[in-house]
């Protein structure tokens, strides 16, 4: 079963090792949380729906506690602390594209505002139903869940949107084939989701960003259906697809996606490569991503994430080894820089490629530990999120945020969050714990992807100060750096007040107008993306 107020499956857990509990301690002091409050009473605070009854809509409390609210650090504040302020009013489970269409029309014969769901692992705020809003009616696509046409020729399979992960790929697997989607979050999230949001998956570098697999598919939007087919490419006007990508379930539903898969791999290896600094780190995966050498995956700690991975996930005497043998090879405990590197491809490619790239990295100071840390990586790669629920549960809260710089303002801009995140958490008189890494990078800059780890303070109220006063400055240095605000989380509510900066006025009145041609009576999961005008 799911938990319902933290990260994936109640039977499973992610142990926090001896060694890291004074290593935090010392970091950001003696844990502290507020009382969690019971899934029995924060039940009872559900109101009755004011909506009439249908076939298609189910009330029950318990499955509209479970679609109120996201993954975002104050969803989290608002289930532990029993502080949800609004809960969709029913829930729908669609089978078929017939279903949507009875679904717009009910809401809007009724005055409620329909919000598509796929797995509820938005971090923006993106599945939660405004507070002061009309009555909603969450569509959870999780019925939309097969393999509807395989096209082995083209390379193409069609998928209903509602997928997760896990089904996506065990449809794809015996056939031979992968789509390569990956976030950490590939155990819960859907394929309309990845969509809907712009996602990234861990190994976009060889699979692609979402954006170069999504091909075609179908849009139910209030005004009629959008069909997108899936050419190989088209210069017929503006692609349909990319005003749908990153939609947020403002422009309609996306039913069903075609996508381009690639055969399984024949070979892949994840390896492990310390530089003796950030900078020199940095420059070697710049050179790597500028020699376009066709890597799945390069994903670069700073030296503080580097010695957090360690004490997160490597035993004691594992570590005091690790030191010792990169100290006598020159690199500084402190500054050193953990690489890990996908190499993913046909057996012959993969070879060159390995090789090719470890040369590089030996010409930036890199030392190669081979394929232990990678396959350690890769074993956890989507336990990882379960680590949250461990943290909470111990008197820690931590959230993630992400951008995108070019490859000059990547130093300047990773250290300018840091900062900012340190001095918003001095103001509250709290220490914080704040690590980085790069994890796609492009020939022209890279993605920057910053964690931050704090105590839970006790009162809710000065913990979503707290929280809020880190996110808004570290927000605030990203635009100082001419980075998005956000590289593949999406935007949300939690990102809307910052999309002017990025989109400009006139972007945002071409979206309006667009959101307002597919959706005349603004029933699509109003609130999201644009800020409130
Ligand atoms: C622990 C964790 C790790 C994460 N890691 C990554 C990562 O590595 N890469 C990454 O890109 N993101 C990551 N995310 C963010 C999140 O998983 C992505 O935004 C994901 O794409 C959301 O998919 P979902 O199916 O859960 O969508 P939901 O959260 O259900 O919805 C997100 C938005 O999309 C809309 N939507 C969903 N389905 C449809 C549809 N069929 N039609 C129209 N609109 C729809 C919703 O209305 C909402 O606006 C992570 C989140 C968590 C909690």
């Amino acid at each position: 079963m799911r938990r319902w107020n933290g990260w994936g499956d109640e039977r499973t857990m992610y142990p926090l090792r001896e060694s890291a509990r004074p290593w935090l301690y010392e970091r950001v002091g003696e844990p502290t949380r507020p009382p969690d409050t019971p899934l029995s009473e924060l039940t009872q605070q559900i109101p009755d729906s004011p909506l009439r009854p249908h076939p298609l809509l189910t009330f029950d409390p318990q499955e509209r506690l479970r679609h109120a609210r996201g993954q975002s650090f104050p969803d989290w504040v608002a289930l532990r602390c029993g502080r949800v302020p609004i809960f969709p009013a029913a829930i729908a489970y669609p089978e078929n594209e017939a279903h949507l269409h009875t679904l717009i029309q009910y809401a809007q014969a009724n005055g409620a505002v329909l919000i598509p769901y796929g797995g509820g692992t938005s971090v923006v705020g993106g599945i939660n139903p405004e507070p002061d809003g009309p009555a909603a009616l969450t569509v959870d696509l999780s019925r939309l869940n097969q393999l509807l046409q395989l096209n082995k020729t083209a390379q193409l399979a069609t998928f209903g949107a509602g997928i997760s992960g896990p089904d996506l790929e065990a449809q794809l697997n015996p056939q031979g084939y992968t789509l390569g989607h990956f976030p950490q979050s590939f155990e819960l999230s859907t394929l309309g989701g990845w969509i809907a949001t712009r996602s990234s998956g861990q190994q976009s570098l060889y699979y692609g960003r979402i954006e170069d697999t999504f091909a075609g598919g179908r849009l139910i939007t209030p005004a009629g259906v959008l069909e997108m087919p899936p050419f190989p490419a088209s210069a017929a006007g503006p692609d349909w697809r990319h005003l749908v990508l990153g939609s947020e379930g403002r422009l309609g539903i996306i039913s069903q996606a075609t996508v381009r898969i690639t055969p399984l791999p024949e070979a892949e290896s994840f390896l492990g490569i310390f530089f003796p600094t950030w900078e020199q780190g940095v420059a070697a995966v710049k050179g790597l991503a500028q020699a376009q050498l066709p890597l799945s995956m390069l994903r670069l700690s700073n030296p503080l994430e580097t010695e957090a991975n360690l004490i997160l996930g490597a035993k004691t005497g594992q570590v005091l080894w690790l030191n010792r043998g990169l100290n006598w090879l020159g690199q500084r405990p402190q500054e050193k820089c953990l690489l890990l590197m996908g190499v993913t491809g046909d057996a012959a490619a993969h070879n060159y490629t390995r090789r090719a790239a470890l040369h590089l990295t030996r010409q930036h100071g890199g030392v190669s530990l081979g394929q232990l840390l990678g396959r350690a990586w890769q074993k956890g790669r989507f336990l990882t999120p379960y680590l949250r629920n461990t943290l909470w549960e111990q008197g820690y809260g931590v959230d993630t945020l992400e951008s995108a710089f070019t490859w000059d303002q990547v130093i300047p801009a990773e250290a300018a969050i840091m900062a900012a995140i340190h001095q918003a958490a001095a103001a509250y008189g709290e220490r914080v714990l704040v690590i980085a890494h790069l994890s796609h990078v492009y020939p022209t800059g890279s993605s920057l992807y910053v964690t931050y780890l704090f105590r839970l303070l006790p009162d809710p109220d000065q913990l979503l100060a707290f929280w809020g006063a880190m996110k808004a400055a570290a927000s605030q240095a990203i635009i100082t750096h001419r980075g998005t605000i956000t590289h593949q989380h999406g935007v949300g509510t939690d990102h809307a007040p910052y999309l002017q900066a990025e989109k400009g006025e006139l972007g945002l009145n071409l979206l309006t107008h667009l959101f307002h041609q597919a959706d005349p009576d603004g029933v699509m999961n109003p609130g999201k993306l644009l800020p409130h005008r």
